[in-house]
């Protein structure tokens, strides 16, 4: 995926504000945080949203929870809220997966 903006950070083309770094997933500011904490978590691996997932992505798309989880631990954040947009009509603008993790304010329910 040659346009992939996502993608283009996985792989160091593009500059990001890393937080985390592994084989299999990153973690990243938000260039536009919604929240004091806004960080990204996205697998290295191209897919779109989790629509797309097949089932040899589940041990990833695990991973990538669990990496949140303790990225905000080591963070230091108890509670958080991890959010996926699937499908342009949900507000995916990326077409890449992310789980957004947000913290630092209250959030409303059900989300807007
Ligand atoms: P979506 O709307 O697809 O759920 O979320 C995409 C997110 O990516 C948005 O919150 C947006 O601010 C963020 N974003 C878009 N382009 C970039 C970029 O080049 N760098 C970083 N760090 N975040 C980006
Ligand atoms: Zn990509």
């Amino acid at each position: 995926m040659n346009d992939c903006i996502f993608c283009k950070i996985a792989s160091g083309q593009m500059r990001a504000q890393i937080i985390y770094q592994d084989e299999d997933a990153v973690v990243f500011k938000d260039l536009n945080p919604q929240a004091p904490t806004h960080l990204l978590i996205i697998p290295v691996k191209h897919i779109e949203n989790i629509s797309a997932a097949e089932q040899q992505d589940a041990a990833l798309l695990g991973k990538l929870q669990l990496t949140a989880a303790k990225v905000a631990k080591e963070l230091g954040i108890k509670d958080y809220r991890l959010v996926a947009n699937n499908g342009k009509g949900a507000g995916q603008t990326v077409l890449h997966l992310h789980y957004h993790l947000m913290a630092g304010r209250r959030f409303l329910w059900p989300a807007g």
